[in-house]
């Protein structure tokens, strides 16, 4: 029999920090994952926003997640030797006059930090639409999750740390300090399994409202460019991945919770994108995959209400990027030095 503190199911973003925190924690893991049984944070923009474009107010808990965000990010690329973690800002062209208004207002307020003070005029006019002038986000940007998970995947090959299947609950062998699967004893088995966590007999009660999402690559056409290393955002976003090439999405749907991307995706992605780039494009890749959404929009952590050695860290939903980290050592502190969980990120919520 092989001894580990924690037993976690699923290297997505979620396993991935939440193994990452125990490792740096002093305690000892083995990862389990099918690659491919869920694609969510593979395919992923990774883009990190504080600011929620609708009302223009902060994102929930952003001051406290953004330097949790930025402390993981550095540590993992100085660790790995690889970089994953860009600054970028948001450029937001705005749609209506009502838009700069409110804009130049909030950005005397507490949300003022995040808010850039440059207005800019008929900004890159030849490339986007923009008669009304645009602004921009601060503090924003995005991780490559492929190369994140990537990286982190091989390390944990590296180190024996990895076991590439699709986890099998029969053989779960549950007692109230510890629970056995297949040759390893753990502390607990924290399931970390994005939308597959419907599959899991144990946690498929929690109230999950799942939205699949579609996002294209594309490349300009001709010798077009977009002049500046910025996302921009309007209906849908534009990220630059370089070489001339963008990732462009997301969509939102919540009756088709397949991972196959659809002509209907793909339509409203060009429909939305024609309304803010003038220049020709072509799609060079189109993916879909499905976001862990739960109903109230919070996230999913805890201990499960009857076998306290199984444990979830689930519902990142719409921003697994920046609610990671912080959760994950929040998590980390709870089971490790007794520390309190968010309330409102605990499953005991709904129990
Ligand atoms: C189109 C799209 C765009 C997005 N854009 C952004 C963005 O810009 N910024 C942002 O922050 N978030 C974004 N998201 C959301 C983000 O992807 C999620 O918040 C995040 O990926 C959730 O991570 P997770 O690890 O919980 O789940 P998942 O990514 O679903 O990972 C679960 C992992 O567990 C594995 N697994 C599951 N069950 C089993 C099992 N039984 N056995 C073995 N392995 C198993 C899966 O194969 C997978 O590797 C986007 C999502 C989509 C779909």
């Amino acid at each position: 029999m092989k001894k580990t503190n924690y037993i976690i199911v699923g290297q997505g973003l979620a396993g991935t920090i939440l193994a990452q925190t125990f490792l740096m924690e002093g305690k000892s893991i083995i990862v389990i994952d099918e690659l491919g049984f869920s694609n969510a944070s593979r395919i992923a923009a990774g883009l990190f926003n504080p600011v929620v474009f609708k009302r223009l107010v902060k994102s929930w808990l952003a001051d406290e997640l953004l330097p949790s965000m930025e402390e993981f990010y550095r540590h993992a690329e100085l660790l790995l030797g690889t970089q994953f973690y860009f600054k970028k800002q948001i450029l937001k062209p705005f749609a209506e006059e009502q838009e700069k208004v409110l804009w130049l207002k909030k950005s005397n307020e507490d949300i003022g930090k995040y808010l850039g003070k440059k207005m800019y005029d008929n900004y890159i006019n030849d490339i986007i639409y923009s008669p009304l002038g645009a602004s921009e986000v601060m503090q924003s940007g995005n991780l490559d999750t492929g190369i994140f998970l990537t990286s982190f995947r091989n390390y944990y090959n590296e180190r024996e740390l990895l076991l590439e299947e699709r986890f099998d609950y029969k053989q779960m062998v549950i007692s109230e300090n510890s629970v056995t699967y297949k040759n390893i004893v753990a502390e607990k088995i924290i399931f970390c399994e994005g939308y597959k966590a419907l599959e899991n007999p144990y946690f498929s009660w929690l109230p999950f409202k799942l939205t699949k999402g579609e996002i294209i690559t594309i490349k300009l056409n001709g010798n077009h460019v977009i002049p500046i290393d910025k996302v921009i955002n309007k209906g849908v976003f534009i990220l630059p991945l370089g070489n001339n090439t963008y990732k462009v999405g997301a969509t939102y749907e919540w009756q088709d919770l397949s991972q196959l991307p659809t002509e209907k995706g793909k339509s409203d992605l060009i429909e939305k994108l024609q309304k803010v780039l003038k220049v020709p494009f072509e799609i060079t890749d189109h993916q879909a995959g499905v976001r862990p959404t739960v109903s109230d929009r919070r996230p999913l952590i805890g201990l499960h209400p009857d076998h306290p050695s199984l444990a979830v860290f689930n519902g990142l939903g719409t921003k697994g990027v920046m609610l990671a980290p912080y959760f994950a050592k929040q998590f980390v502190n709870f089971l490790e030095h007794q520390l309190p969980l968010d309330k409102e990120a605990n499953i005991n919520r709904f129990r």
